[in-house]
C-alpha cells in the first residue's frame, strides 16, 4: 500500500512551533516516500472549535510551504461513521452508559487504603461504577465507556512503530493501565480515540506521525482497530518541541504561535531551523 500520512490539528487555538514540527515532519516523510500528506480538522469539541482557528491553520500551513488534497476531512461531518461504530460496539455488549462526574470518580478512587489513584492515558483509571448498566437500545446524550475487561479479553496486541520499535502490550496492560475509556462524550457523540481511529482508516493512513505525548493513547487505538476490523498503521511518535524552560508547548502558549513568528518577519526556513528539521533531529 502506498504511504499516506496526515496532520490532524484541532481548531481550538493557534498553531505553534510544535504543530509546525509535526506537520513539516509528516509532509517531509510523505515526500521522501513518494506518498500522500493529508490534512484533517479535528473539530469534534464544538464548545472549543472556532472557524477563525481553522482558517488560521490553512493559512499557517500554506505559509510553511505545505500542500494537501481538498476537500479536507472535518470530524464535524463524520458523525454517521462514529454512530455506526458505536452501534456495532453497543450491539456486541462492549459499551456501557456512564453518568459519573469527575467528582464521583475522584471520590470512588480516593479510598485511603488504595494509595494514589492509578493514572492511564486518559487520567484516573475508571473505577467501574456504572459498568453493569448495559440494557436496551444505545442511549444518546450520555457518555459511553468501553468495557475494557470484555474488549481486551484474551488479546495480545502489537503496535508497530518506526521509532523506537515494536511495542507489545497485553490484555492486562489495557485493563489495569488504561481501563474503561470514554468512546462517546456527552454532548459530543464521539471521543478523540474513536474518531481518530475511524478517520485514519477512512483516509487510508498507513503512517501516523505525531508527538510522544500521544504514544500512550496508541494502545487504545490499536485495540479499537482490532475490535472494528481496521488496519493498524505504523506509528511514528516524534520528540516534542519545548520552550526555553523545557516545558512542552501548549495551545494557550500564544508566545510560540506561528502567526507571531510570521508577524516578526520569520521565514519558513527559520521555522524549520528553529524546530531542528534542518539538522536531521527528527
Ligand atoms: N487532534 C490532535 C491534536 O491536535 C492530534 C491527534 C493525532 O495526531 O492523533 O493534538
Amino acid at each position: 500500500m502506498s504511504f499516506a500520512t496526515r496532520f490532524a490539528p484541532s481548531p481550538t487555538g493557534p498553531l505553534h512551533l510544535g504543530h509546525a514540527f509535526s506537520a513539516l515532519l509528516a509532509h517531509d516523510m510523505a515526500g521522501a516516500a513518494g506518498g500522500r500528506f493529508l490534512l484533517r480538522i479535528e473539530d469534534i469539541d464544538h464548545s472549543r472549535a472556532r472557524p477563525k482557528w481553522e482558517t488560521q491553520i490553512y493559512d499557517d500551513l500554506a505559509w510553511l510551504g505545505l500542500s494537501w488534497p481538498t476537500p479536507v476531512m472535518r470530524q464535524s461531518d463524520r458523525q454517521p461513521a462514529y454512530d455506526a461504530a458505536l452501534d456495532e460496539l453497543w450491539a456486541r455488549g462492549l459499551l456501557f452508559p456512564c453518568t459519573c462526574t469527575r467528582a464521583d470518580i475522584a471520590a470512588a478512587t480516593a479510598a485511603p487504603q488504595e494509595g494514589a489513584p492509578l493514572l492511564g492515558p486518559d487520567g484516573v483509571i475508571y473505577p467501574g461504577t456504572c459498568r453493569a448498566r448495559h440494557t436496551g437500545p444505545r442511549p444518546r446524550d450520555v457518555a459511553l465507556r468501553l468495557n475494557m475487561g470484555r474488549a481486551a479479553r484474551d488479546g495480545e496486541f502489537a503496535e508497530t512503530g518506526a521509532v523506537p520499535g515494536a511495542v507489545r502490550f497485553t490484555a492486562s496492560d489495557l485493563i489495569d493501565g488504561v481501563g474503561d475509556v470514554v468512546l462517546a462524550r456527552r454532548g459530543m457523540g464521539t471521543s478523540y480515540h474513536l474518531a481518530v481511529v475511524l478517520d485514519d482508516a477512512a483516509q487510508g493512513i498507513t503512517h501516523v506521525v505525531r508527538g510522544t505525548d500521544l504514544a500512550e493513547a496508541t494502545r487504545i487505538h490499536v485495540l479499537l482497530q482490532q475490535l472494528l476490523g481496521l488496519p493498524t498503521p505504523v506509528y511514528h511518535h516524534h520528540r516534542l518541541i519545548r520552550d526555553d524552560a523545557g516545558r512542552r508547548l501548549a495551545k494557550r502558549d500564544d508566545a510560540r504561535a506561528l502567526s507571531k513568528y510570521r508577524a516578526e518577519g520569520a521565514t519558513p526556513a527559520d521555522i524549520r531551523r528553529r524546530v531542528g528539521l534542518d539538522d536531521g533531529l527528527a
